[in-house]
C-alpha cells in the first residue's frame, strides 16, 4: 500500500488513552490502554521517513525508528520486533519508561508544529504484540566453554548478559536482591512499568541458558576475586544507591523516609504478591515530597495509590528547571498533586512528639559576578506547611565498595567506576563496568546501551582480538 505523504498534516499525534483517574488513583497498574491497531497504523504513517533521522540518533542504542515504524504501519509485527531487538536489548521496557519527550520524540522533526510521532508508544505496541503471537528472541543452543560473570541483574547487567548469551557466551548474573531487574523492579513504580514485563523477560533469559544467583552480594557472600578468578570476563553493573545529603533539619528518621526506601519497599511487596504493609504509615495522611526529578513524580504517585490525603511536591528551583519528564509532571498534577516551586526546607515543626508541618522559605536564582547562578533564600519569606510524613528524593549516587581496589578497578571522586570510554573497561583489562556505576545516577536506556556495548568488548576481549 502507498504511504500517504500528507498523514502528519490529516492526523494529529494522539496518545494512547489513559485508564480512568479513579482507578489509576488507587492501583498499581499501568495508567497508559494498549494502541488500537487503527491507532498504530495511523500513528506509525505520521513519519516523514526524514533522510536523516534526527530521532535514531538522539536514540541512545540508535534504534531503527523510521524502519520499525513503516514494518508496524505494514502489519510485519514480528519482523519490526527482530529489527527492534536487532539494537536494543528491550525495547518493551524502553517503550515504557525512557523519557522521550528528551530523546527520540524530542527530536523528531515533526515535535515543532505538527507534535512527534508516538515513538515510545510504537515501540512498546511492537514488542508487547511480538510476544502475544509467541515470538521471541534467538539465542544459539551451542555455547562456548567460556563463562561471563555480571554483578548486578539492572538494565545494564541483564542487557549484557541478553547480548553475550545471543554470542553464544555463558553467563552468570549475580544480585543481591531476591529478583532481577535492579531499579526496573524495586525502583520504579508499577503505574510505569508492571512487574510482568521483567518477570517475562527473566523467563525469556533462564530459557535463553543464563544462569542467576540471587540474594548474593559481591564483598558479603562471595568475593570479586573469586569471581574474576573462575570467568573469563566479570561485567560490574552495580548501580548506584547512596542517596545523596540531606539538609541537616530532615535528619529526624521517624518522620522522614528516603525515596529509594520508600519505593523498594512498596515494590518488593509487589513482586511478593502481598498486601503494601507501608499503607498503614500513609493512608490518611499529608505528605510532602522533596525534589524535581521522576524519582520524585514516582514518591508522589505512589503515596496517592496509599491513600494519603495530601499530596504536596516541592522543589527548590522553578516549574521549568525540574529536570524530571513532562509526562510524568503532568501525571502527578492529573492524579492530584499540589506542587510549590522556588522553596526550601529550613525545619520542622513538631507537636507532641508528631510532625505538625515542613518549614520552607521562597528561593531566587541569582547570577553571580562569574557568570555562574546560586540560590538564595528571600528573608522573611519563610512559610509551612502540613506534614506527617517528610520524603526526600534529592537523587543517588555509588557505594563505596571496598572490593573494588582488590582488583585495581579505580573510581572517581563520586565513586563512579572509571573505565575506557568506548571499551568500558576498567584498569584491569578482565574486568568491565557500566550503567549508572559508570555513569552515576542515569536512565533505563543508557544502562541497556552500556550493557550492550560492553557484551560486544567483553566477547572481543575473551576471543582475543
Ligand atoms: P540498577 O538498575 O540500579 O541495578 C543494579 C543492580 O546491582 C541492583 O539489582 C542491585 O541490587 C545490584 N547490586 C548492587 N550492588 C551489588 C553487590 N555488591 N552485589 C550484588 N548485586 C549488587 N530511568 C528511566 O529511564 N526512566 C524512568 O522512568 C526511571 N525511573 C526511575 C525511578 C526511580 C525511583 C529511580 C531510582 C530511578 C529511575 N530511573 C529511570 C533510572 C534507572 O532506573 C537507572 O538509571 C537504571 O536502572 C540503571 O541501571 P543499572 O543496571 O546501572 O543499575
Ligand atoms: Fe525512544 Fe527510548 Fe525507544 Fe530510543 S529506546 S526509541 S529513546 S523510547
Amino acid at each position: 500500500m502507498k504511504k500517504n505523504v500528507n498523514k502528519f498534516i490529516e492526523t494529529n499525534r494522539q496518545d494512547p488513552a489513559k485508564i480512568n483517574l479513579e482507578e489509576r488513583k488507587s492501583r498499581f497498574i499501568e495508567i497508559y490502554q494498549p494502541l488500537a491497531n487503527e491507532q498504530l497504523k495511523d500513528q506509525s504513517e505520521r513519519c516523514l521517513d526524514c533522510g536523516n533521522p534526527y530521532c535514531q540518533w538522539k536514540c541512545p542504542v540508535h534504534n531503527y525508528i523510521p524502519l520499525w515504524l513503516k514494518l508496524a504501519n505494514e502489519g510485519r509485527i514480528i519482523d519490526a520486533a527482530k529489527l527492534s531487538h536487532s539494537t536494543n536489548a528491550f525495547p518493551e521496557i524502553c517503550g515504557r519508561v525512557c523519557p522521550q519527550d528528551r530523546l527520540c520524540e524530542g527530536s523528531c522533526t515533526l515535535e515543532n508544529g505538527f507534535g512527534a510521532v508516538t515513538i515510545g508508544n510504537i515501540e512498546k505496541y511492537i514488542s508487547d504484540e511480538a510476544f502475544k503471537l509467541g515470538w521471541k528472541p534467538d539465542y544459539p543452543e551451542k555455547k562456548s566453554d567460556k563463562k561471563v560473570a555480571i554483578i548486578g541483574a539492572g538494565p545494564a547487567g541483564l542487557a549484557c548478559a541478553d547480548r553475550l548469551l545471543q554470542a553464544g557466551i555463558n553467563v552468570v548474573i549475580y544480585d543481591r536482591n531476591s529478583f532481577i531487574g535492579g531499579l526496573l523492579t524495586f525502583g520504579i513504580p508499577a503505574f510505569k512499568l508492571e512487574k510482568e514485563i521483567i518477570k517475562n523477560r527473566y523467563q525469556l533469559l533462564l530459557d535463553a541458558g543464563a544462569e542467576f544467583k540471587l540474594g548474593i552480594e559481591i564483598g558479603k557472600d562471595i568475593e570479586l576475586t573469586e569471581l574474576v578468578a573462575s570467568h573469563a570476563a566479570v561485567f560490574i553493573a552495580t548501580g548506584t544507591y547512596q542517596s545523596l545529603s540531606e539538609p541537616a533539619i530532615l535528619n529526624h528518621g521517624i518522620f522522614h523516609t528516603e525515596a529509594i526506601d520508600y519505593l523498594q519497599q512498596v515494590n518488593q511487596d509487589l513482586i511478593d504478591n502481598k498486601e503494601i504493609s507501608l499503607k498503614g504509615s500513609i493512608e490518611g495522611k499529608k505528605i510532602v515530597v522533596l525534589g524535581g526529578g521522576d524519582t520524585t513524580m514516582d514518591c508522589i504517585r505512589t503515596s496517592i495509590r496509599l491513600g494519603a490525603s495530601k499530596v504536596t511536591g516541592i522543589y527548590r528551583r522553578n516549574e521549568k528547571s525540574m529536570p524530571g519528564s513532562k509526562r510524568e509532571y503532568q501525571n502527578a498534577c492529573e492524579e492530584g498533586s499540589e506542587f510549590i516551586f522556588n522553596s526550601q526546607p529550613v525545619g520542622l515543626i513538631i507537636r507532641d512528639e508528631k510532625l505538625h508541618a515542613v518549614k520552607f522559605v521562597k528561593t531566587e536564582q541569582v547570577t553571580n559576578s562569574d557568570g555562574k547562578t546560586s540560590l538564595e533564600h528571600i528573608a522573611g519569606s519563610e512559610f509551612e506547611i502540613e506534614a506527617d510524613v517528610v520524603i526526600t528524593a534529592f537523587g543517588f549516587k555509588p557505594e563505596q565498595y571496598q572490593w573494588l581496589t582488590q582488583h585495581q578497578v579505580q573510581t572517581d571522586h563520586h565513586g563512579r567506576i572509571r573505565v575506557q570510554k568506548e571499551r568500558l573497561q576498567t584498569a584491569n583489562p578482565k574486568i568491565f563496568a557500566g550503567g549508572d556505576i559508570v555513569r552515576g545516577a542515569s536512565l533505563v536506556v543508557h544502562a541497556i546501551a552500556d550493557g550492550i556495548a560492553a557484551a560486544r568488548e567483553i566477547k572481543e576481549f575473551i576471543e582475543g582480538n
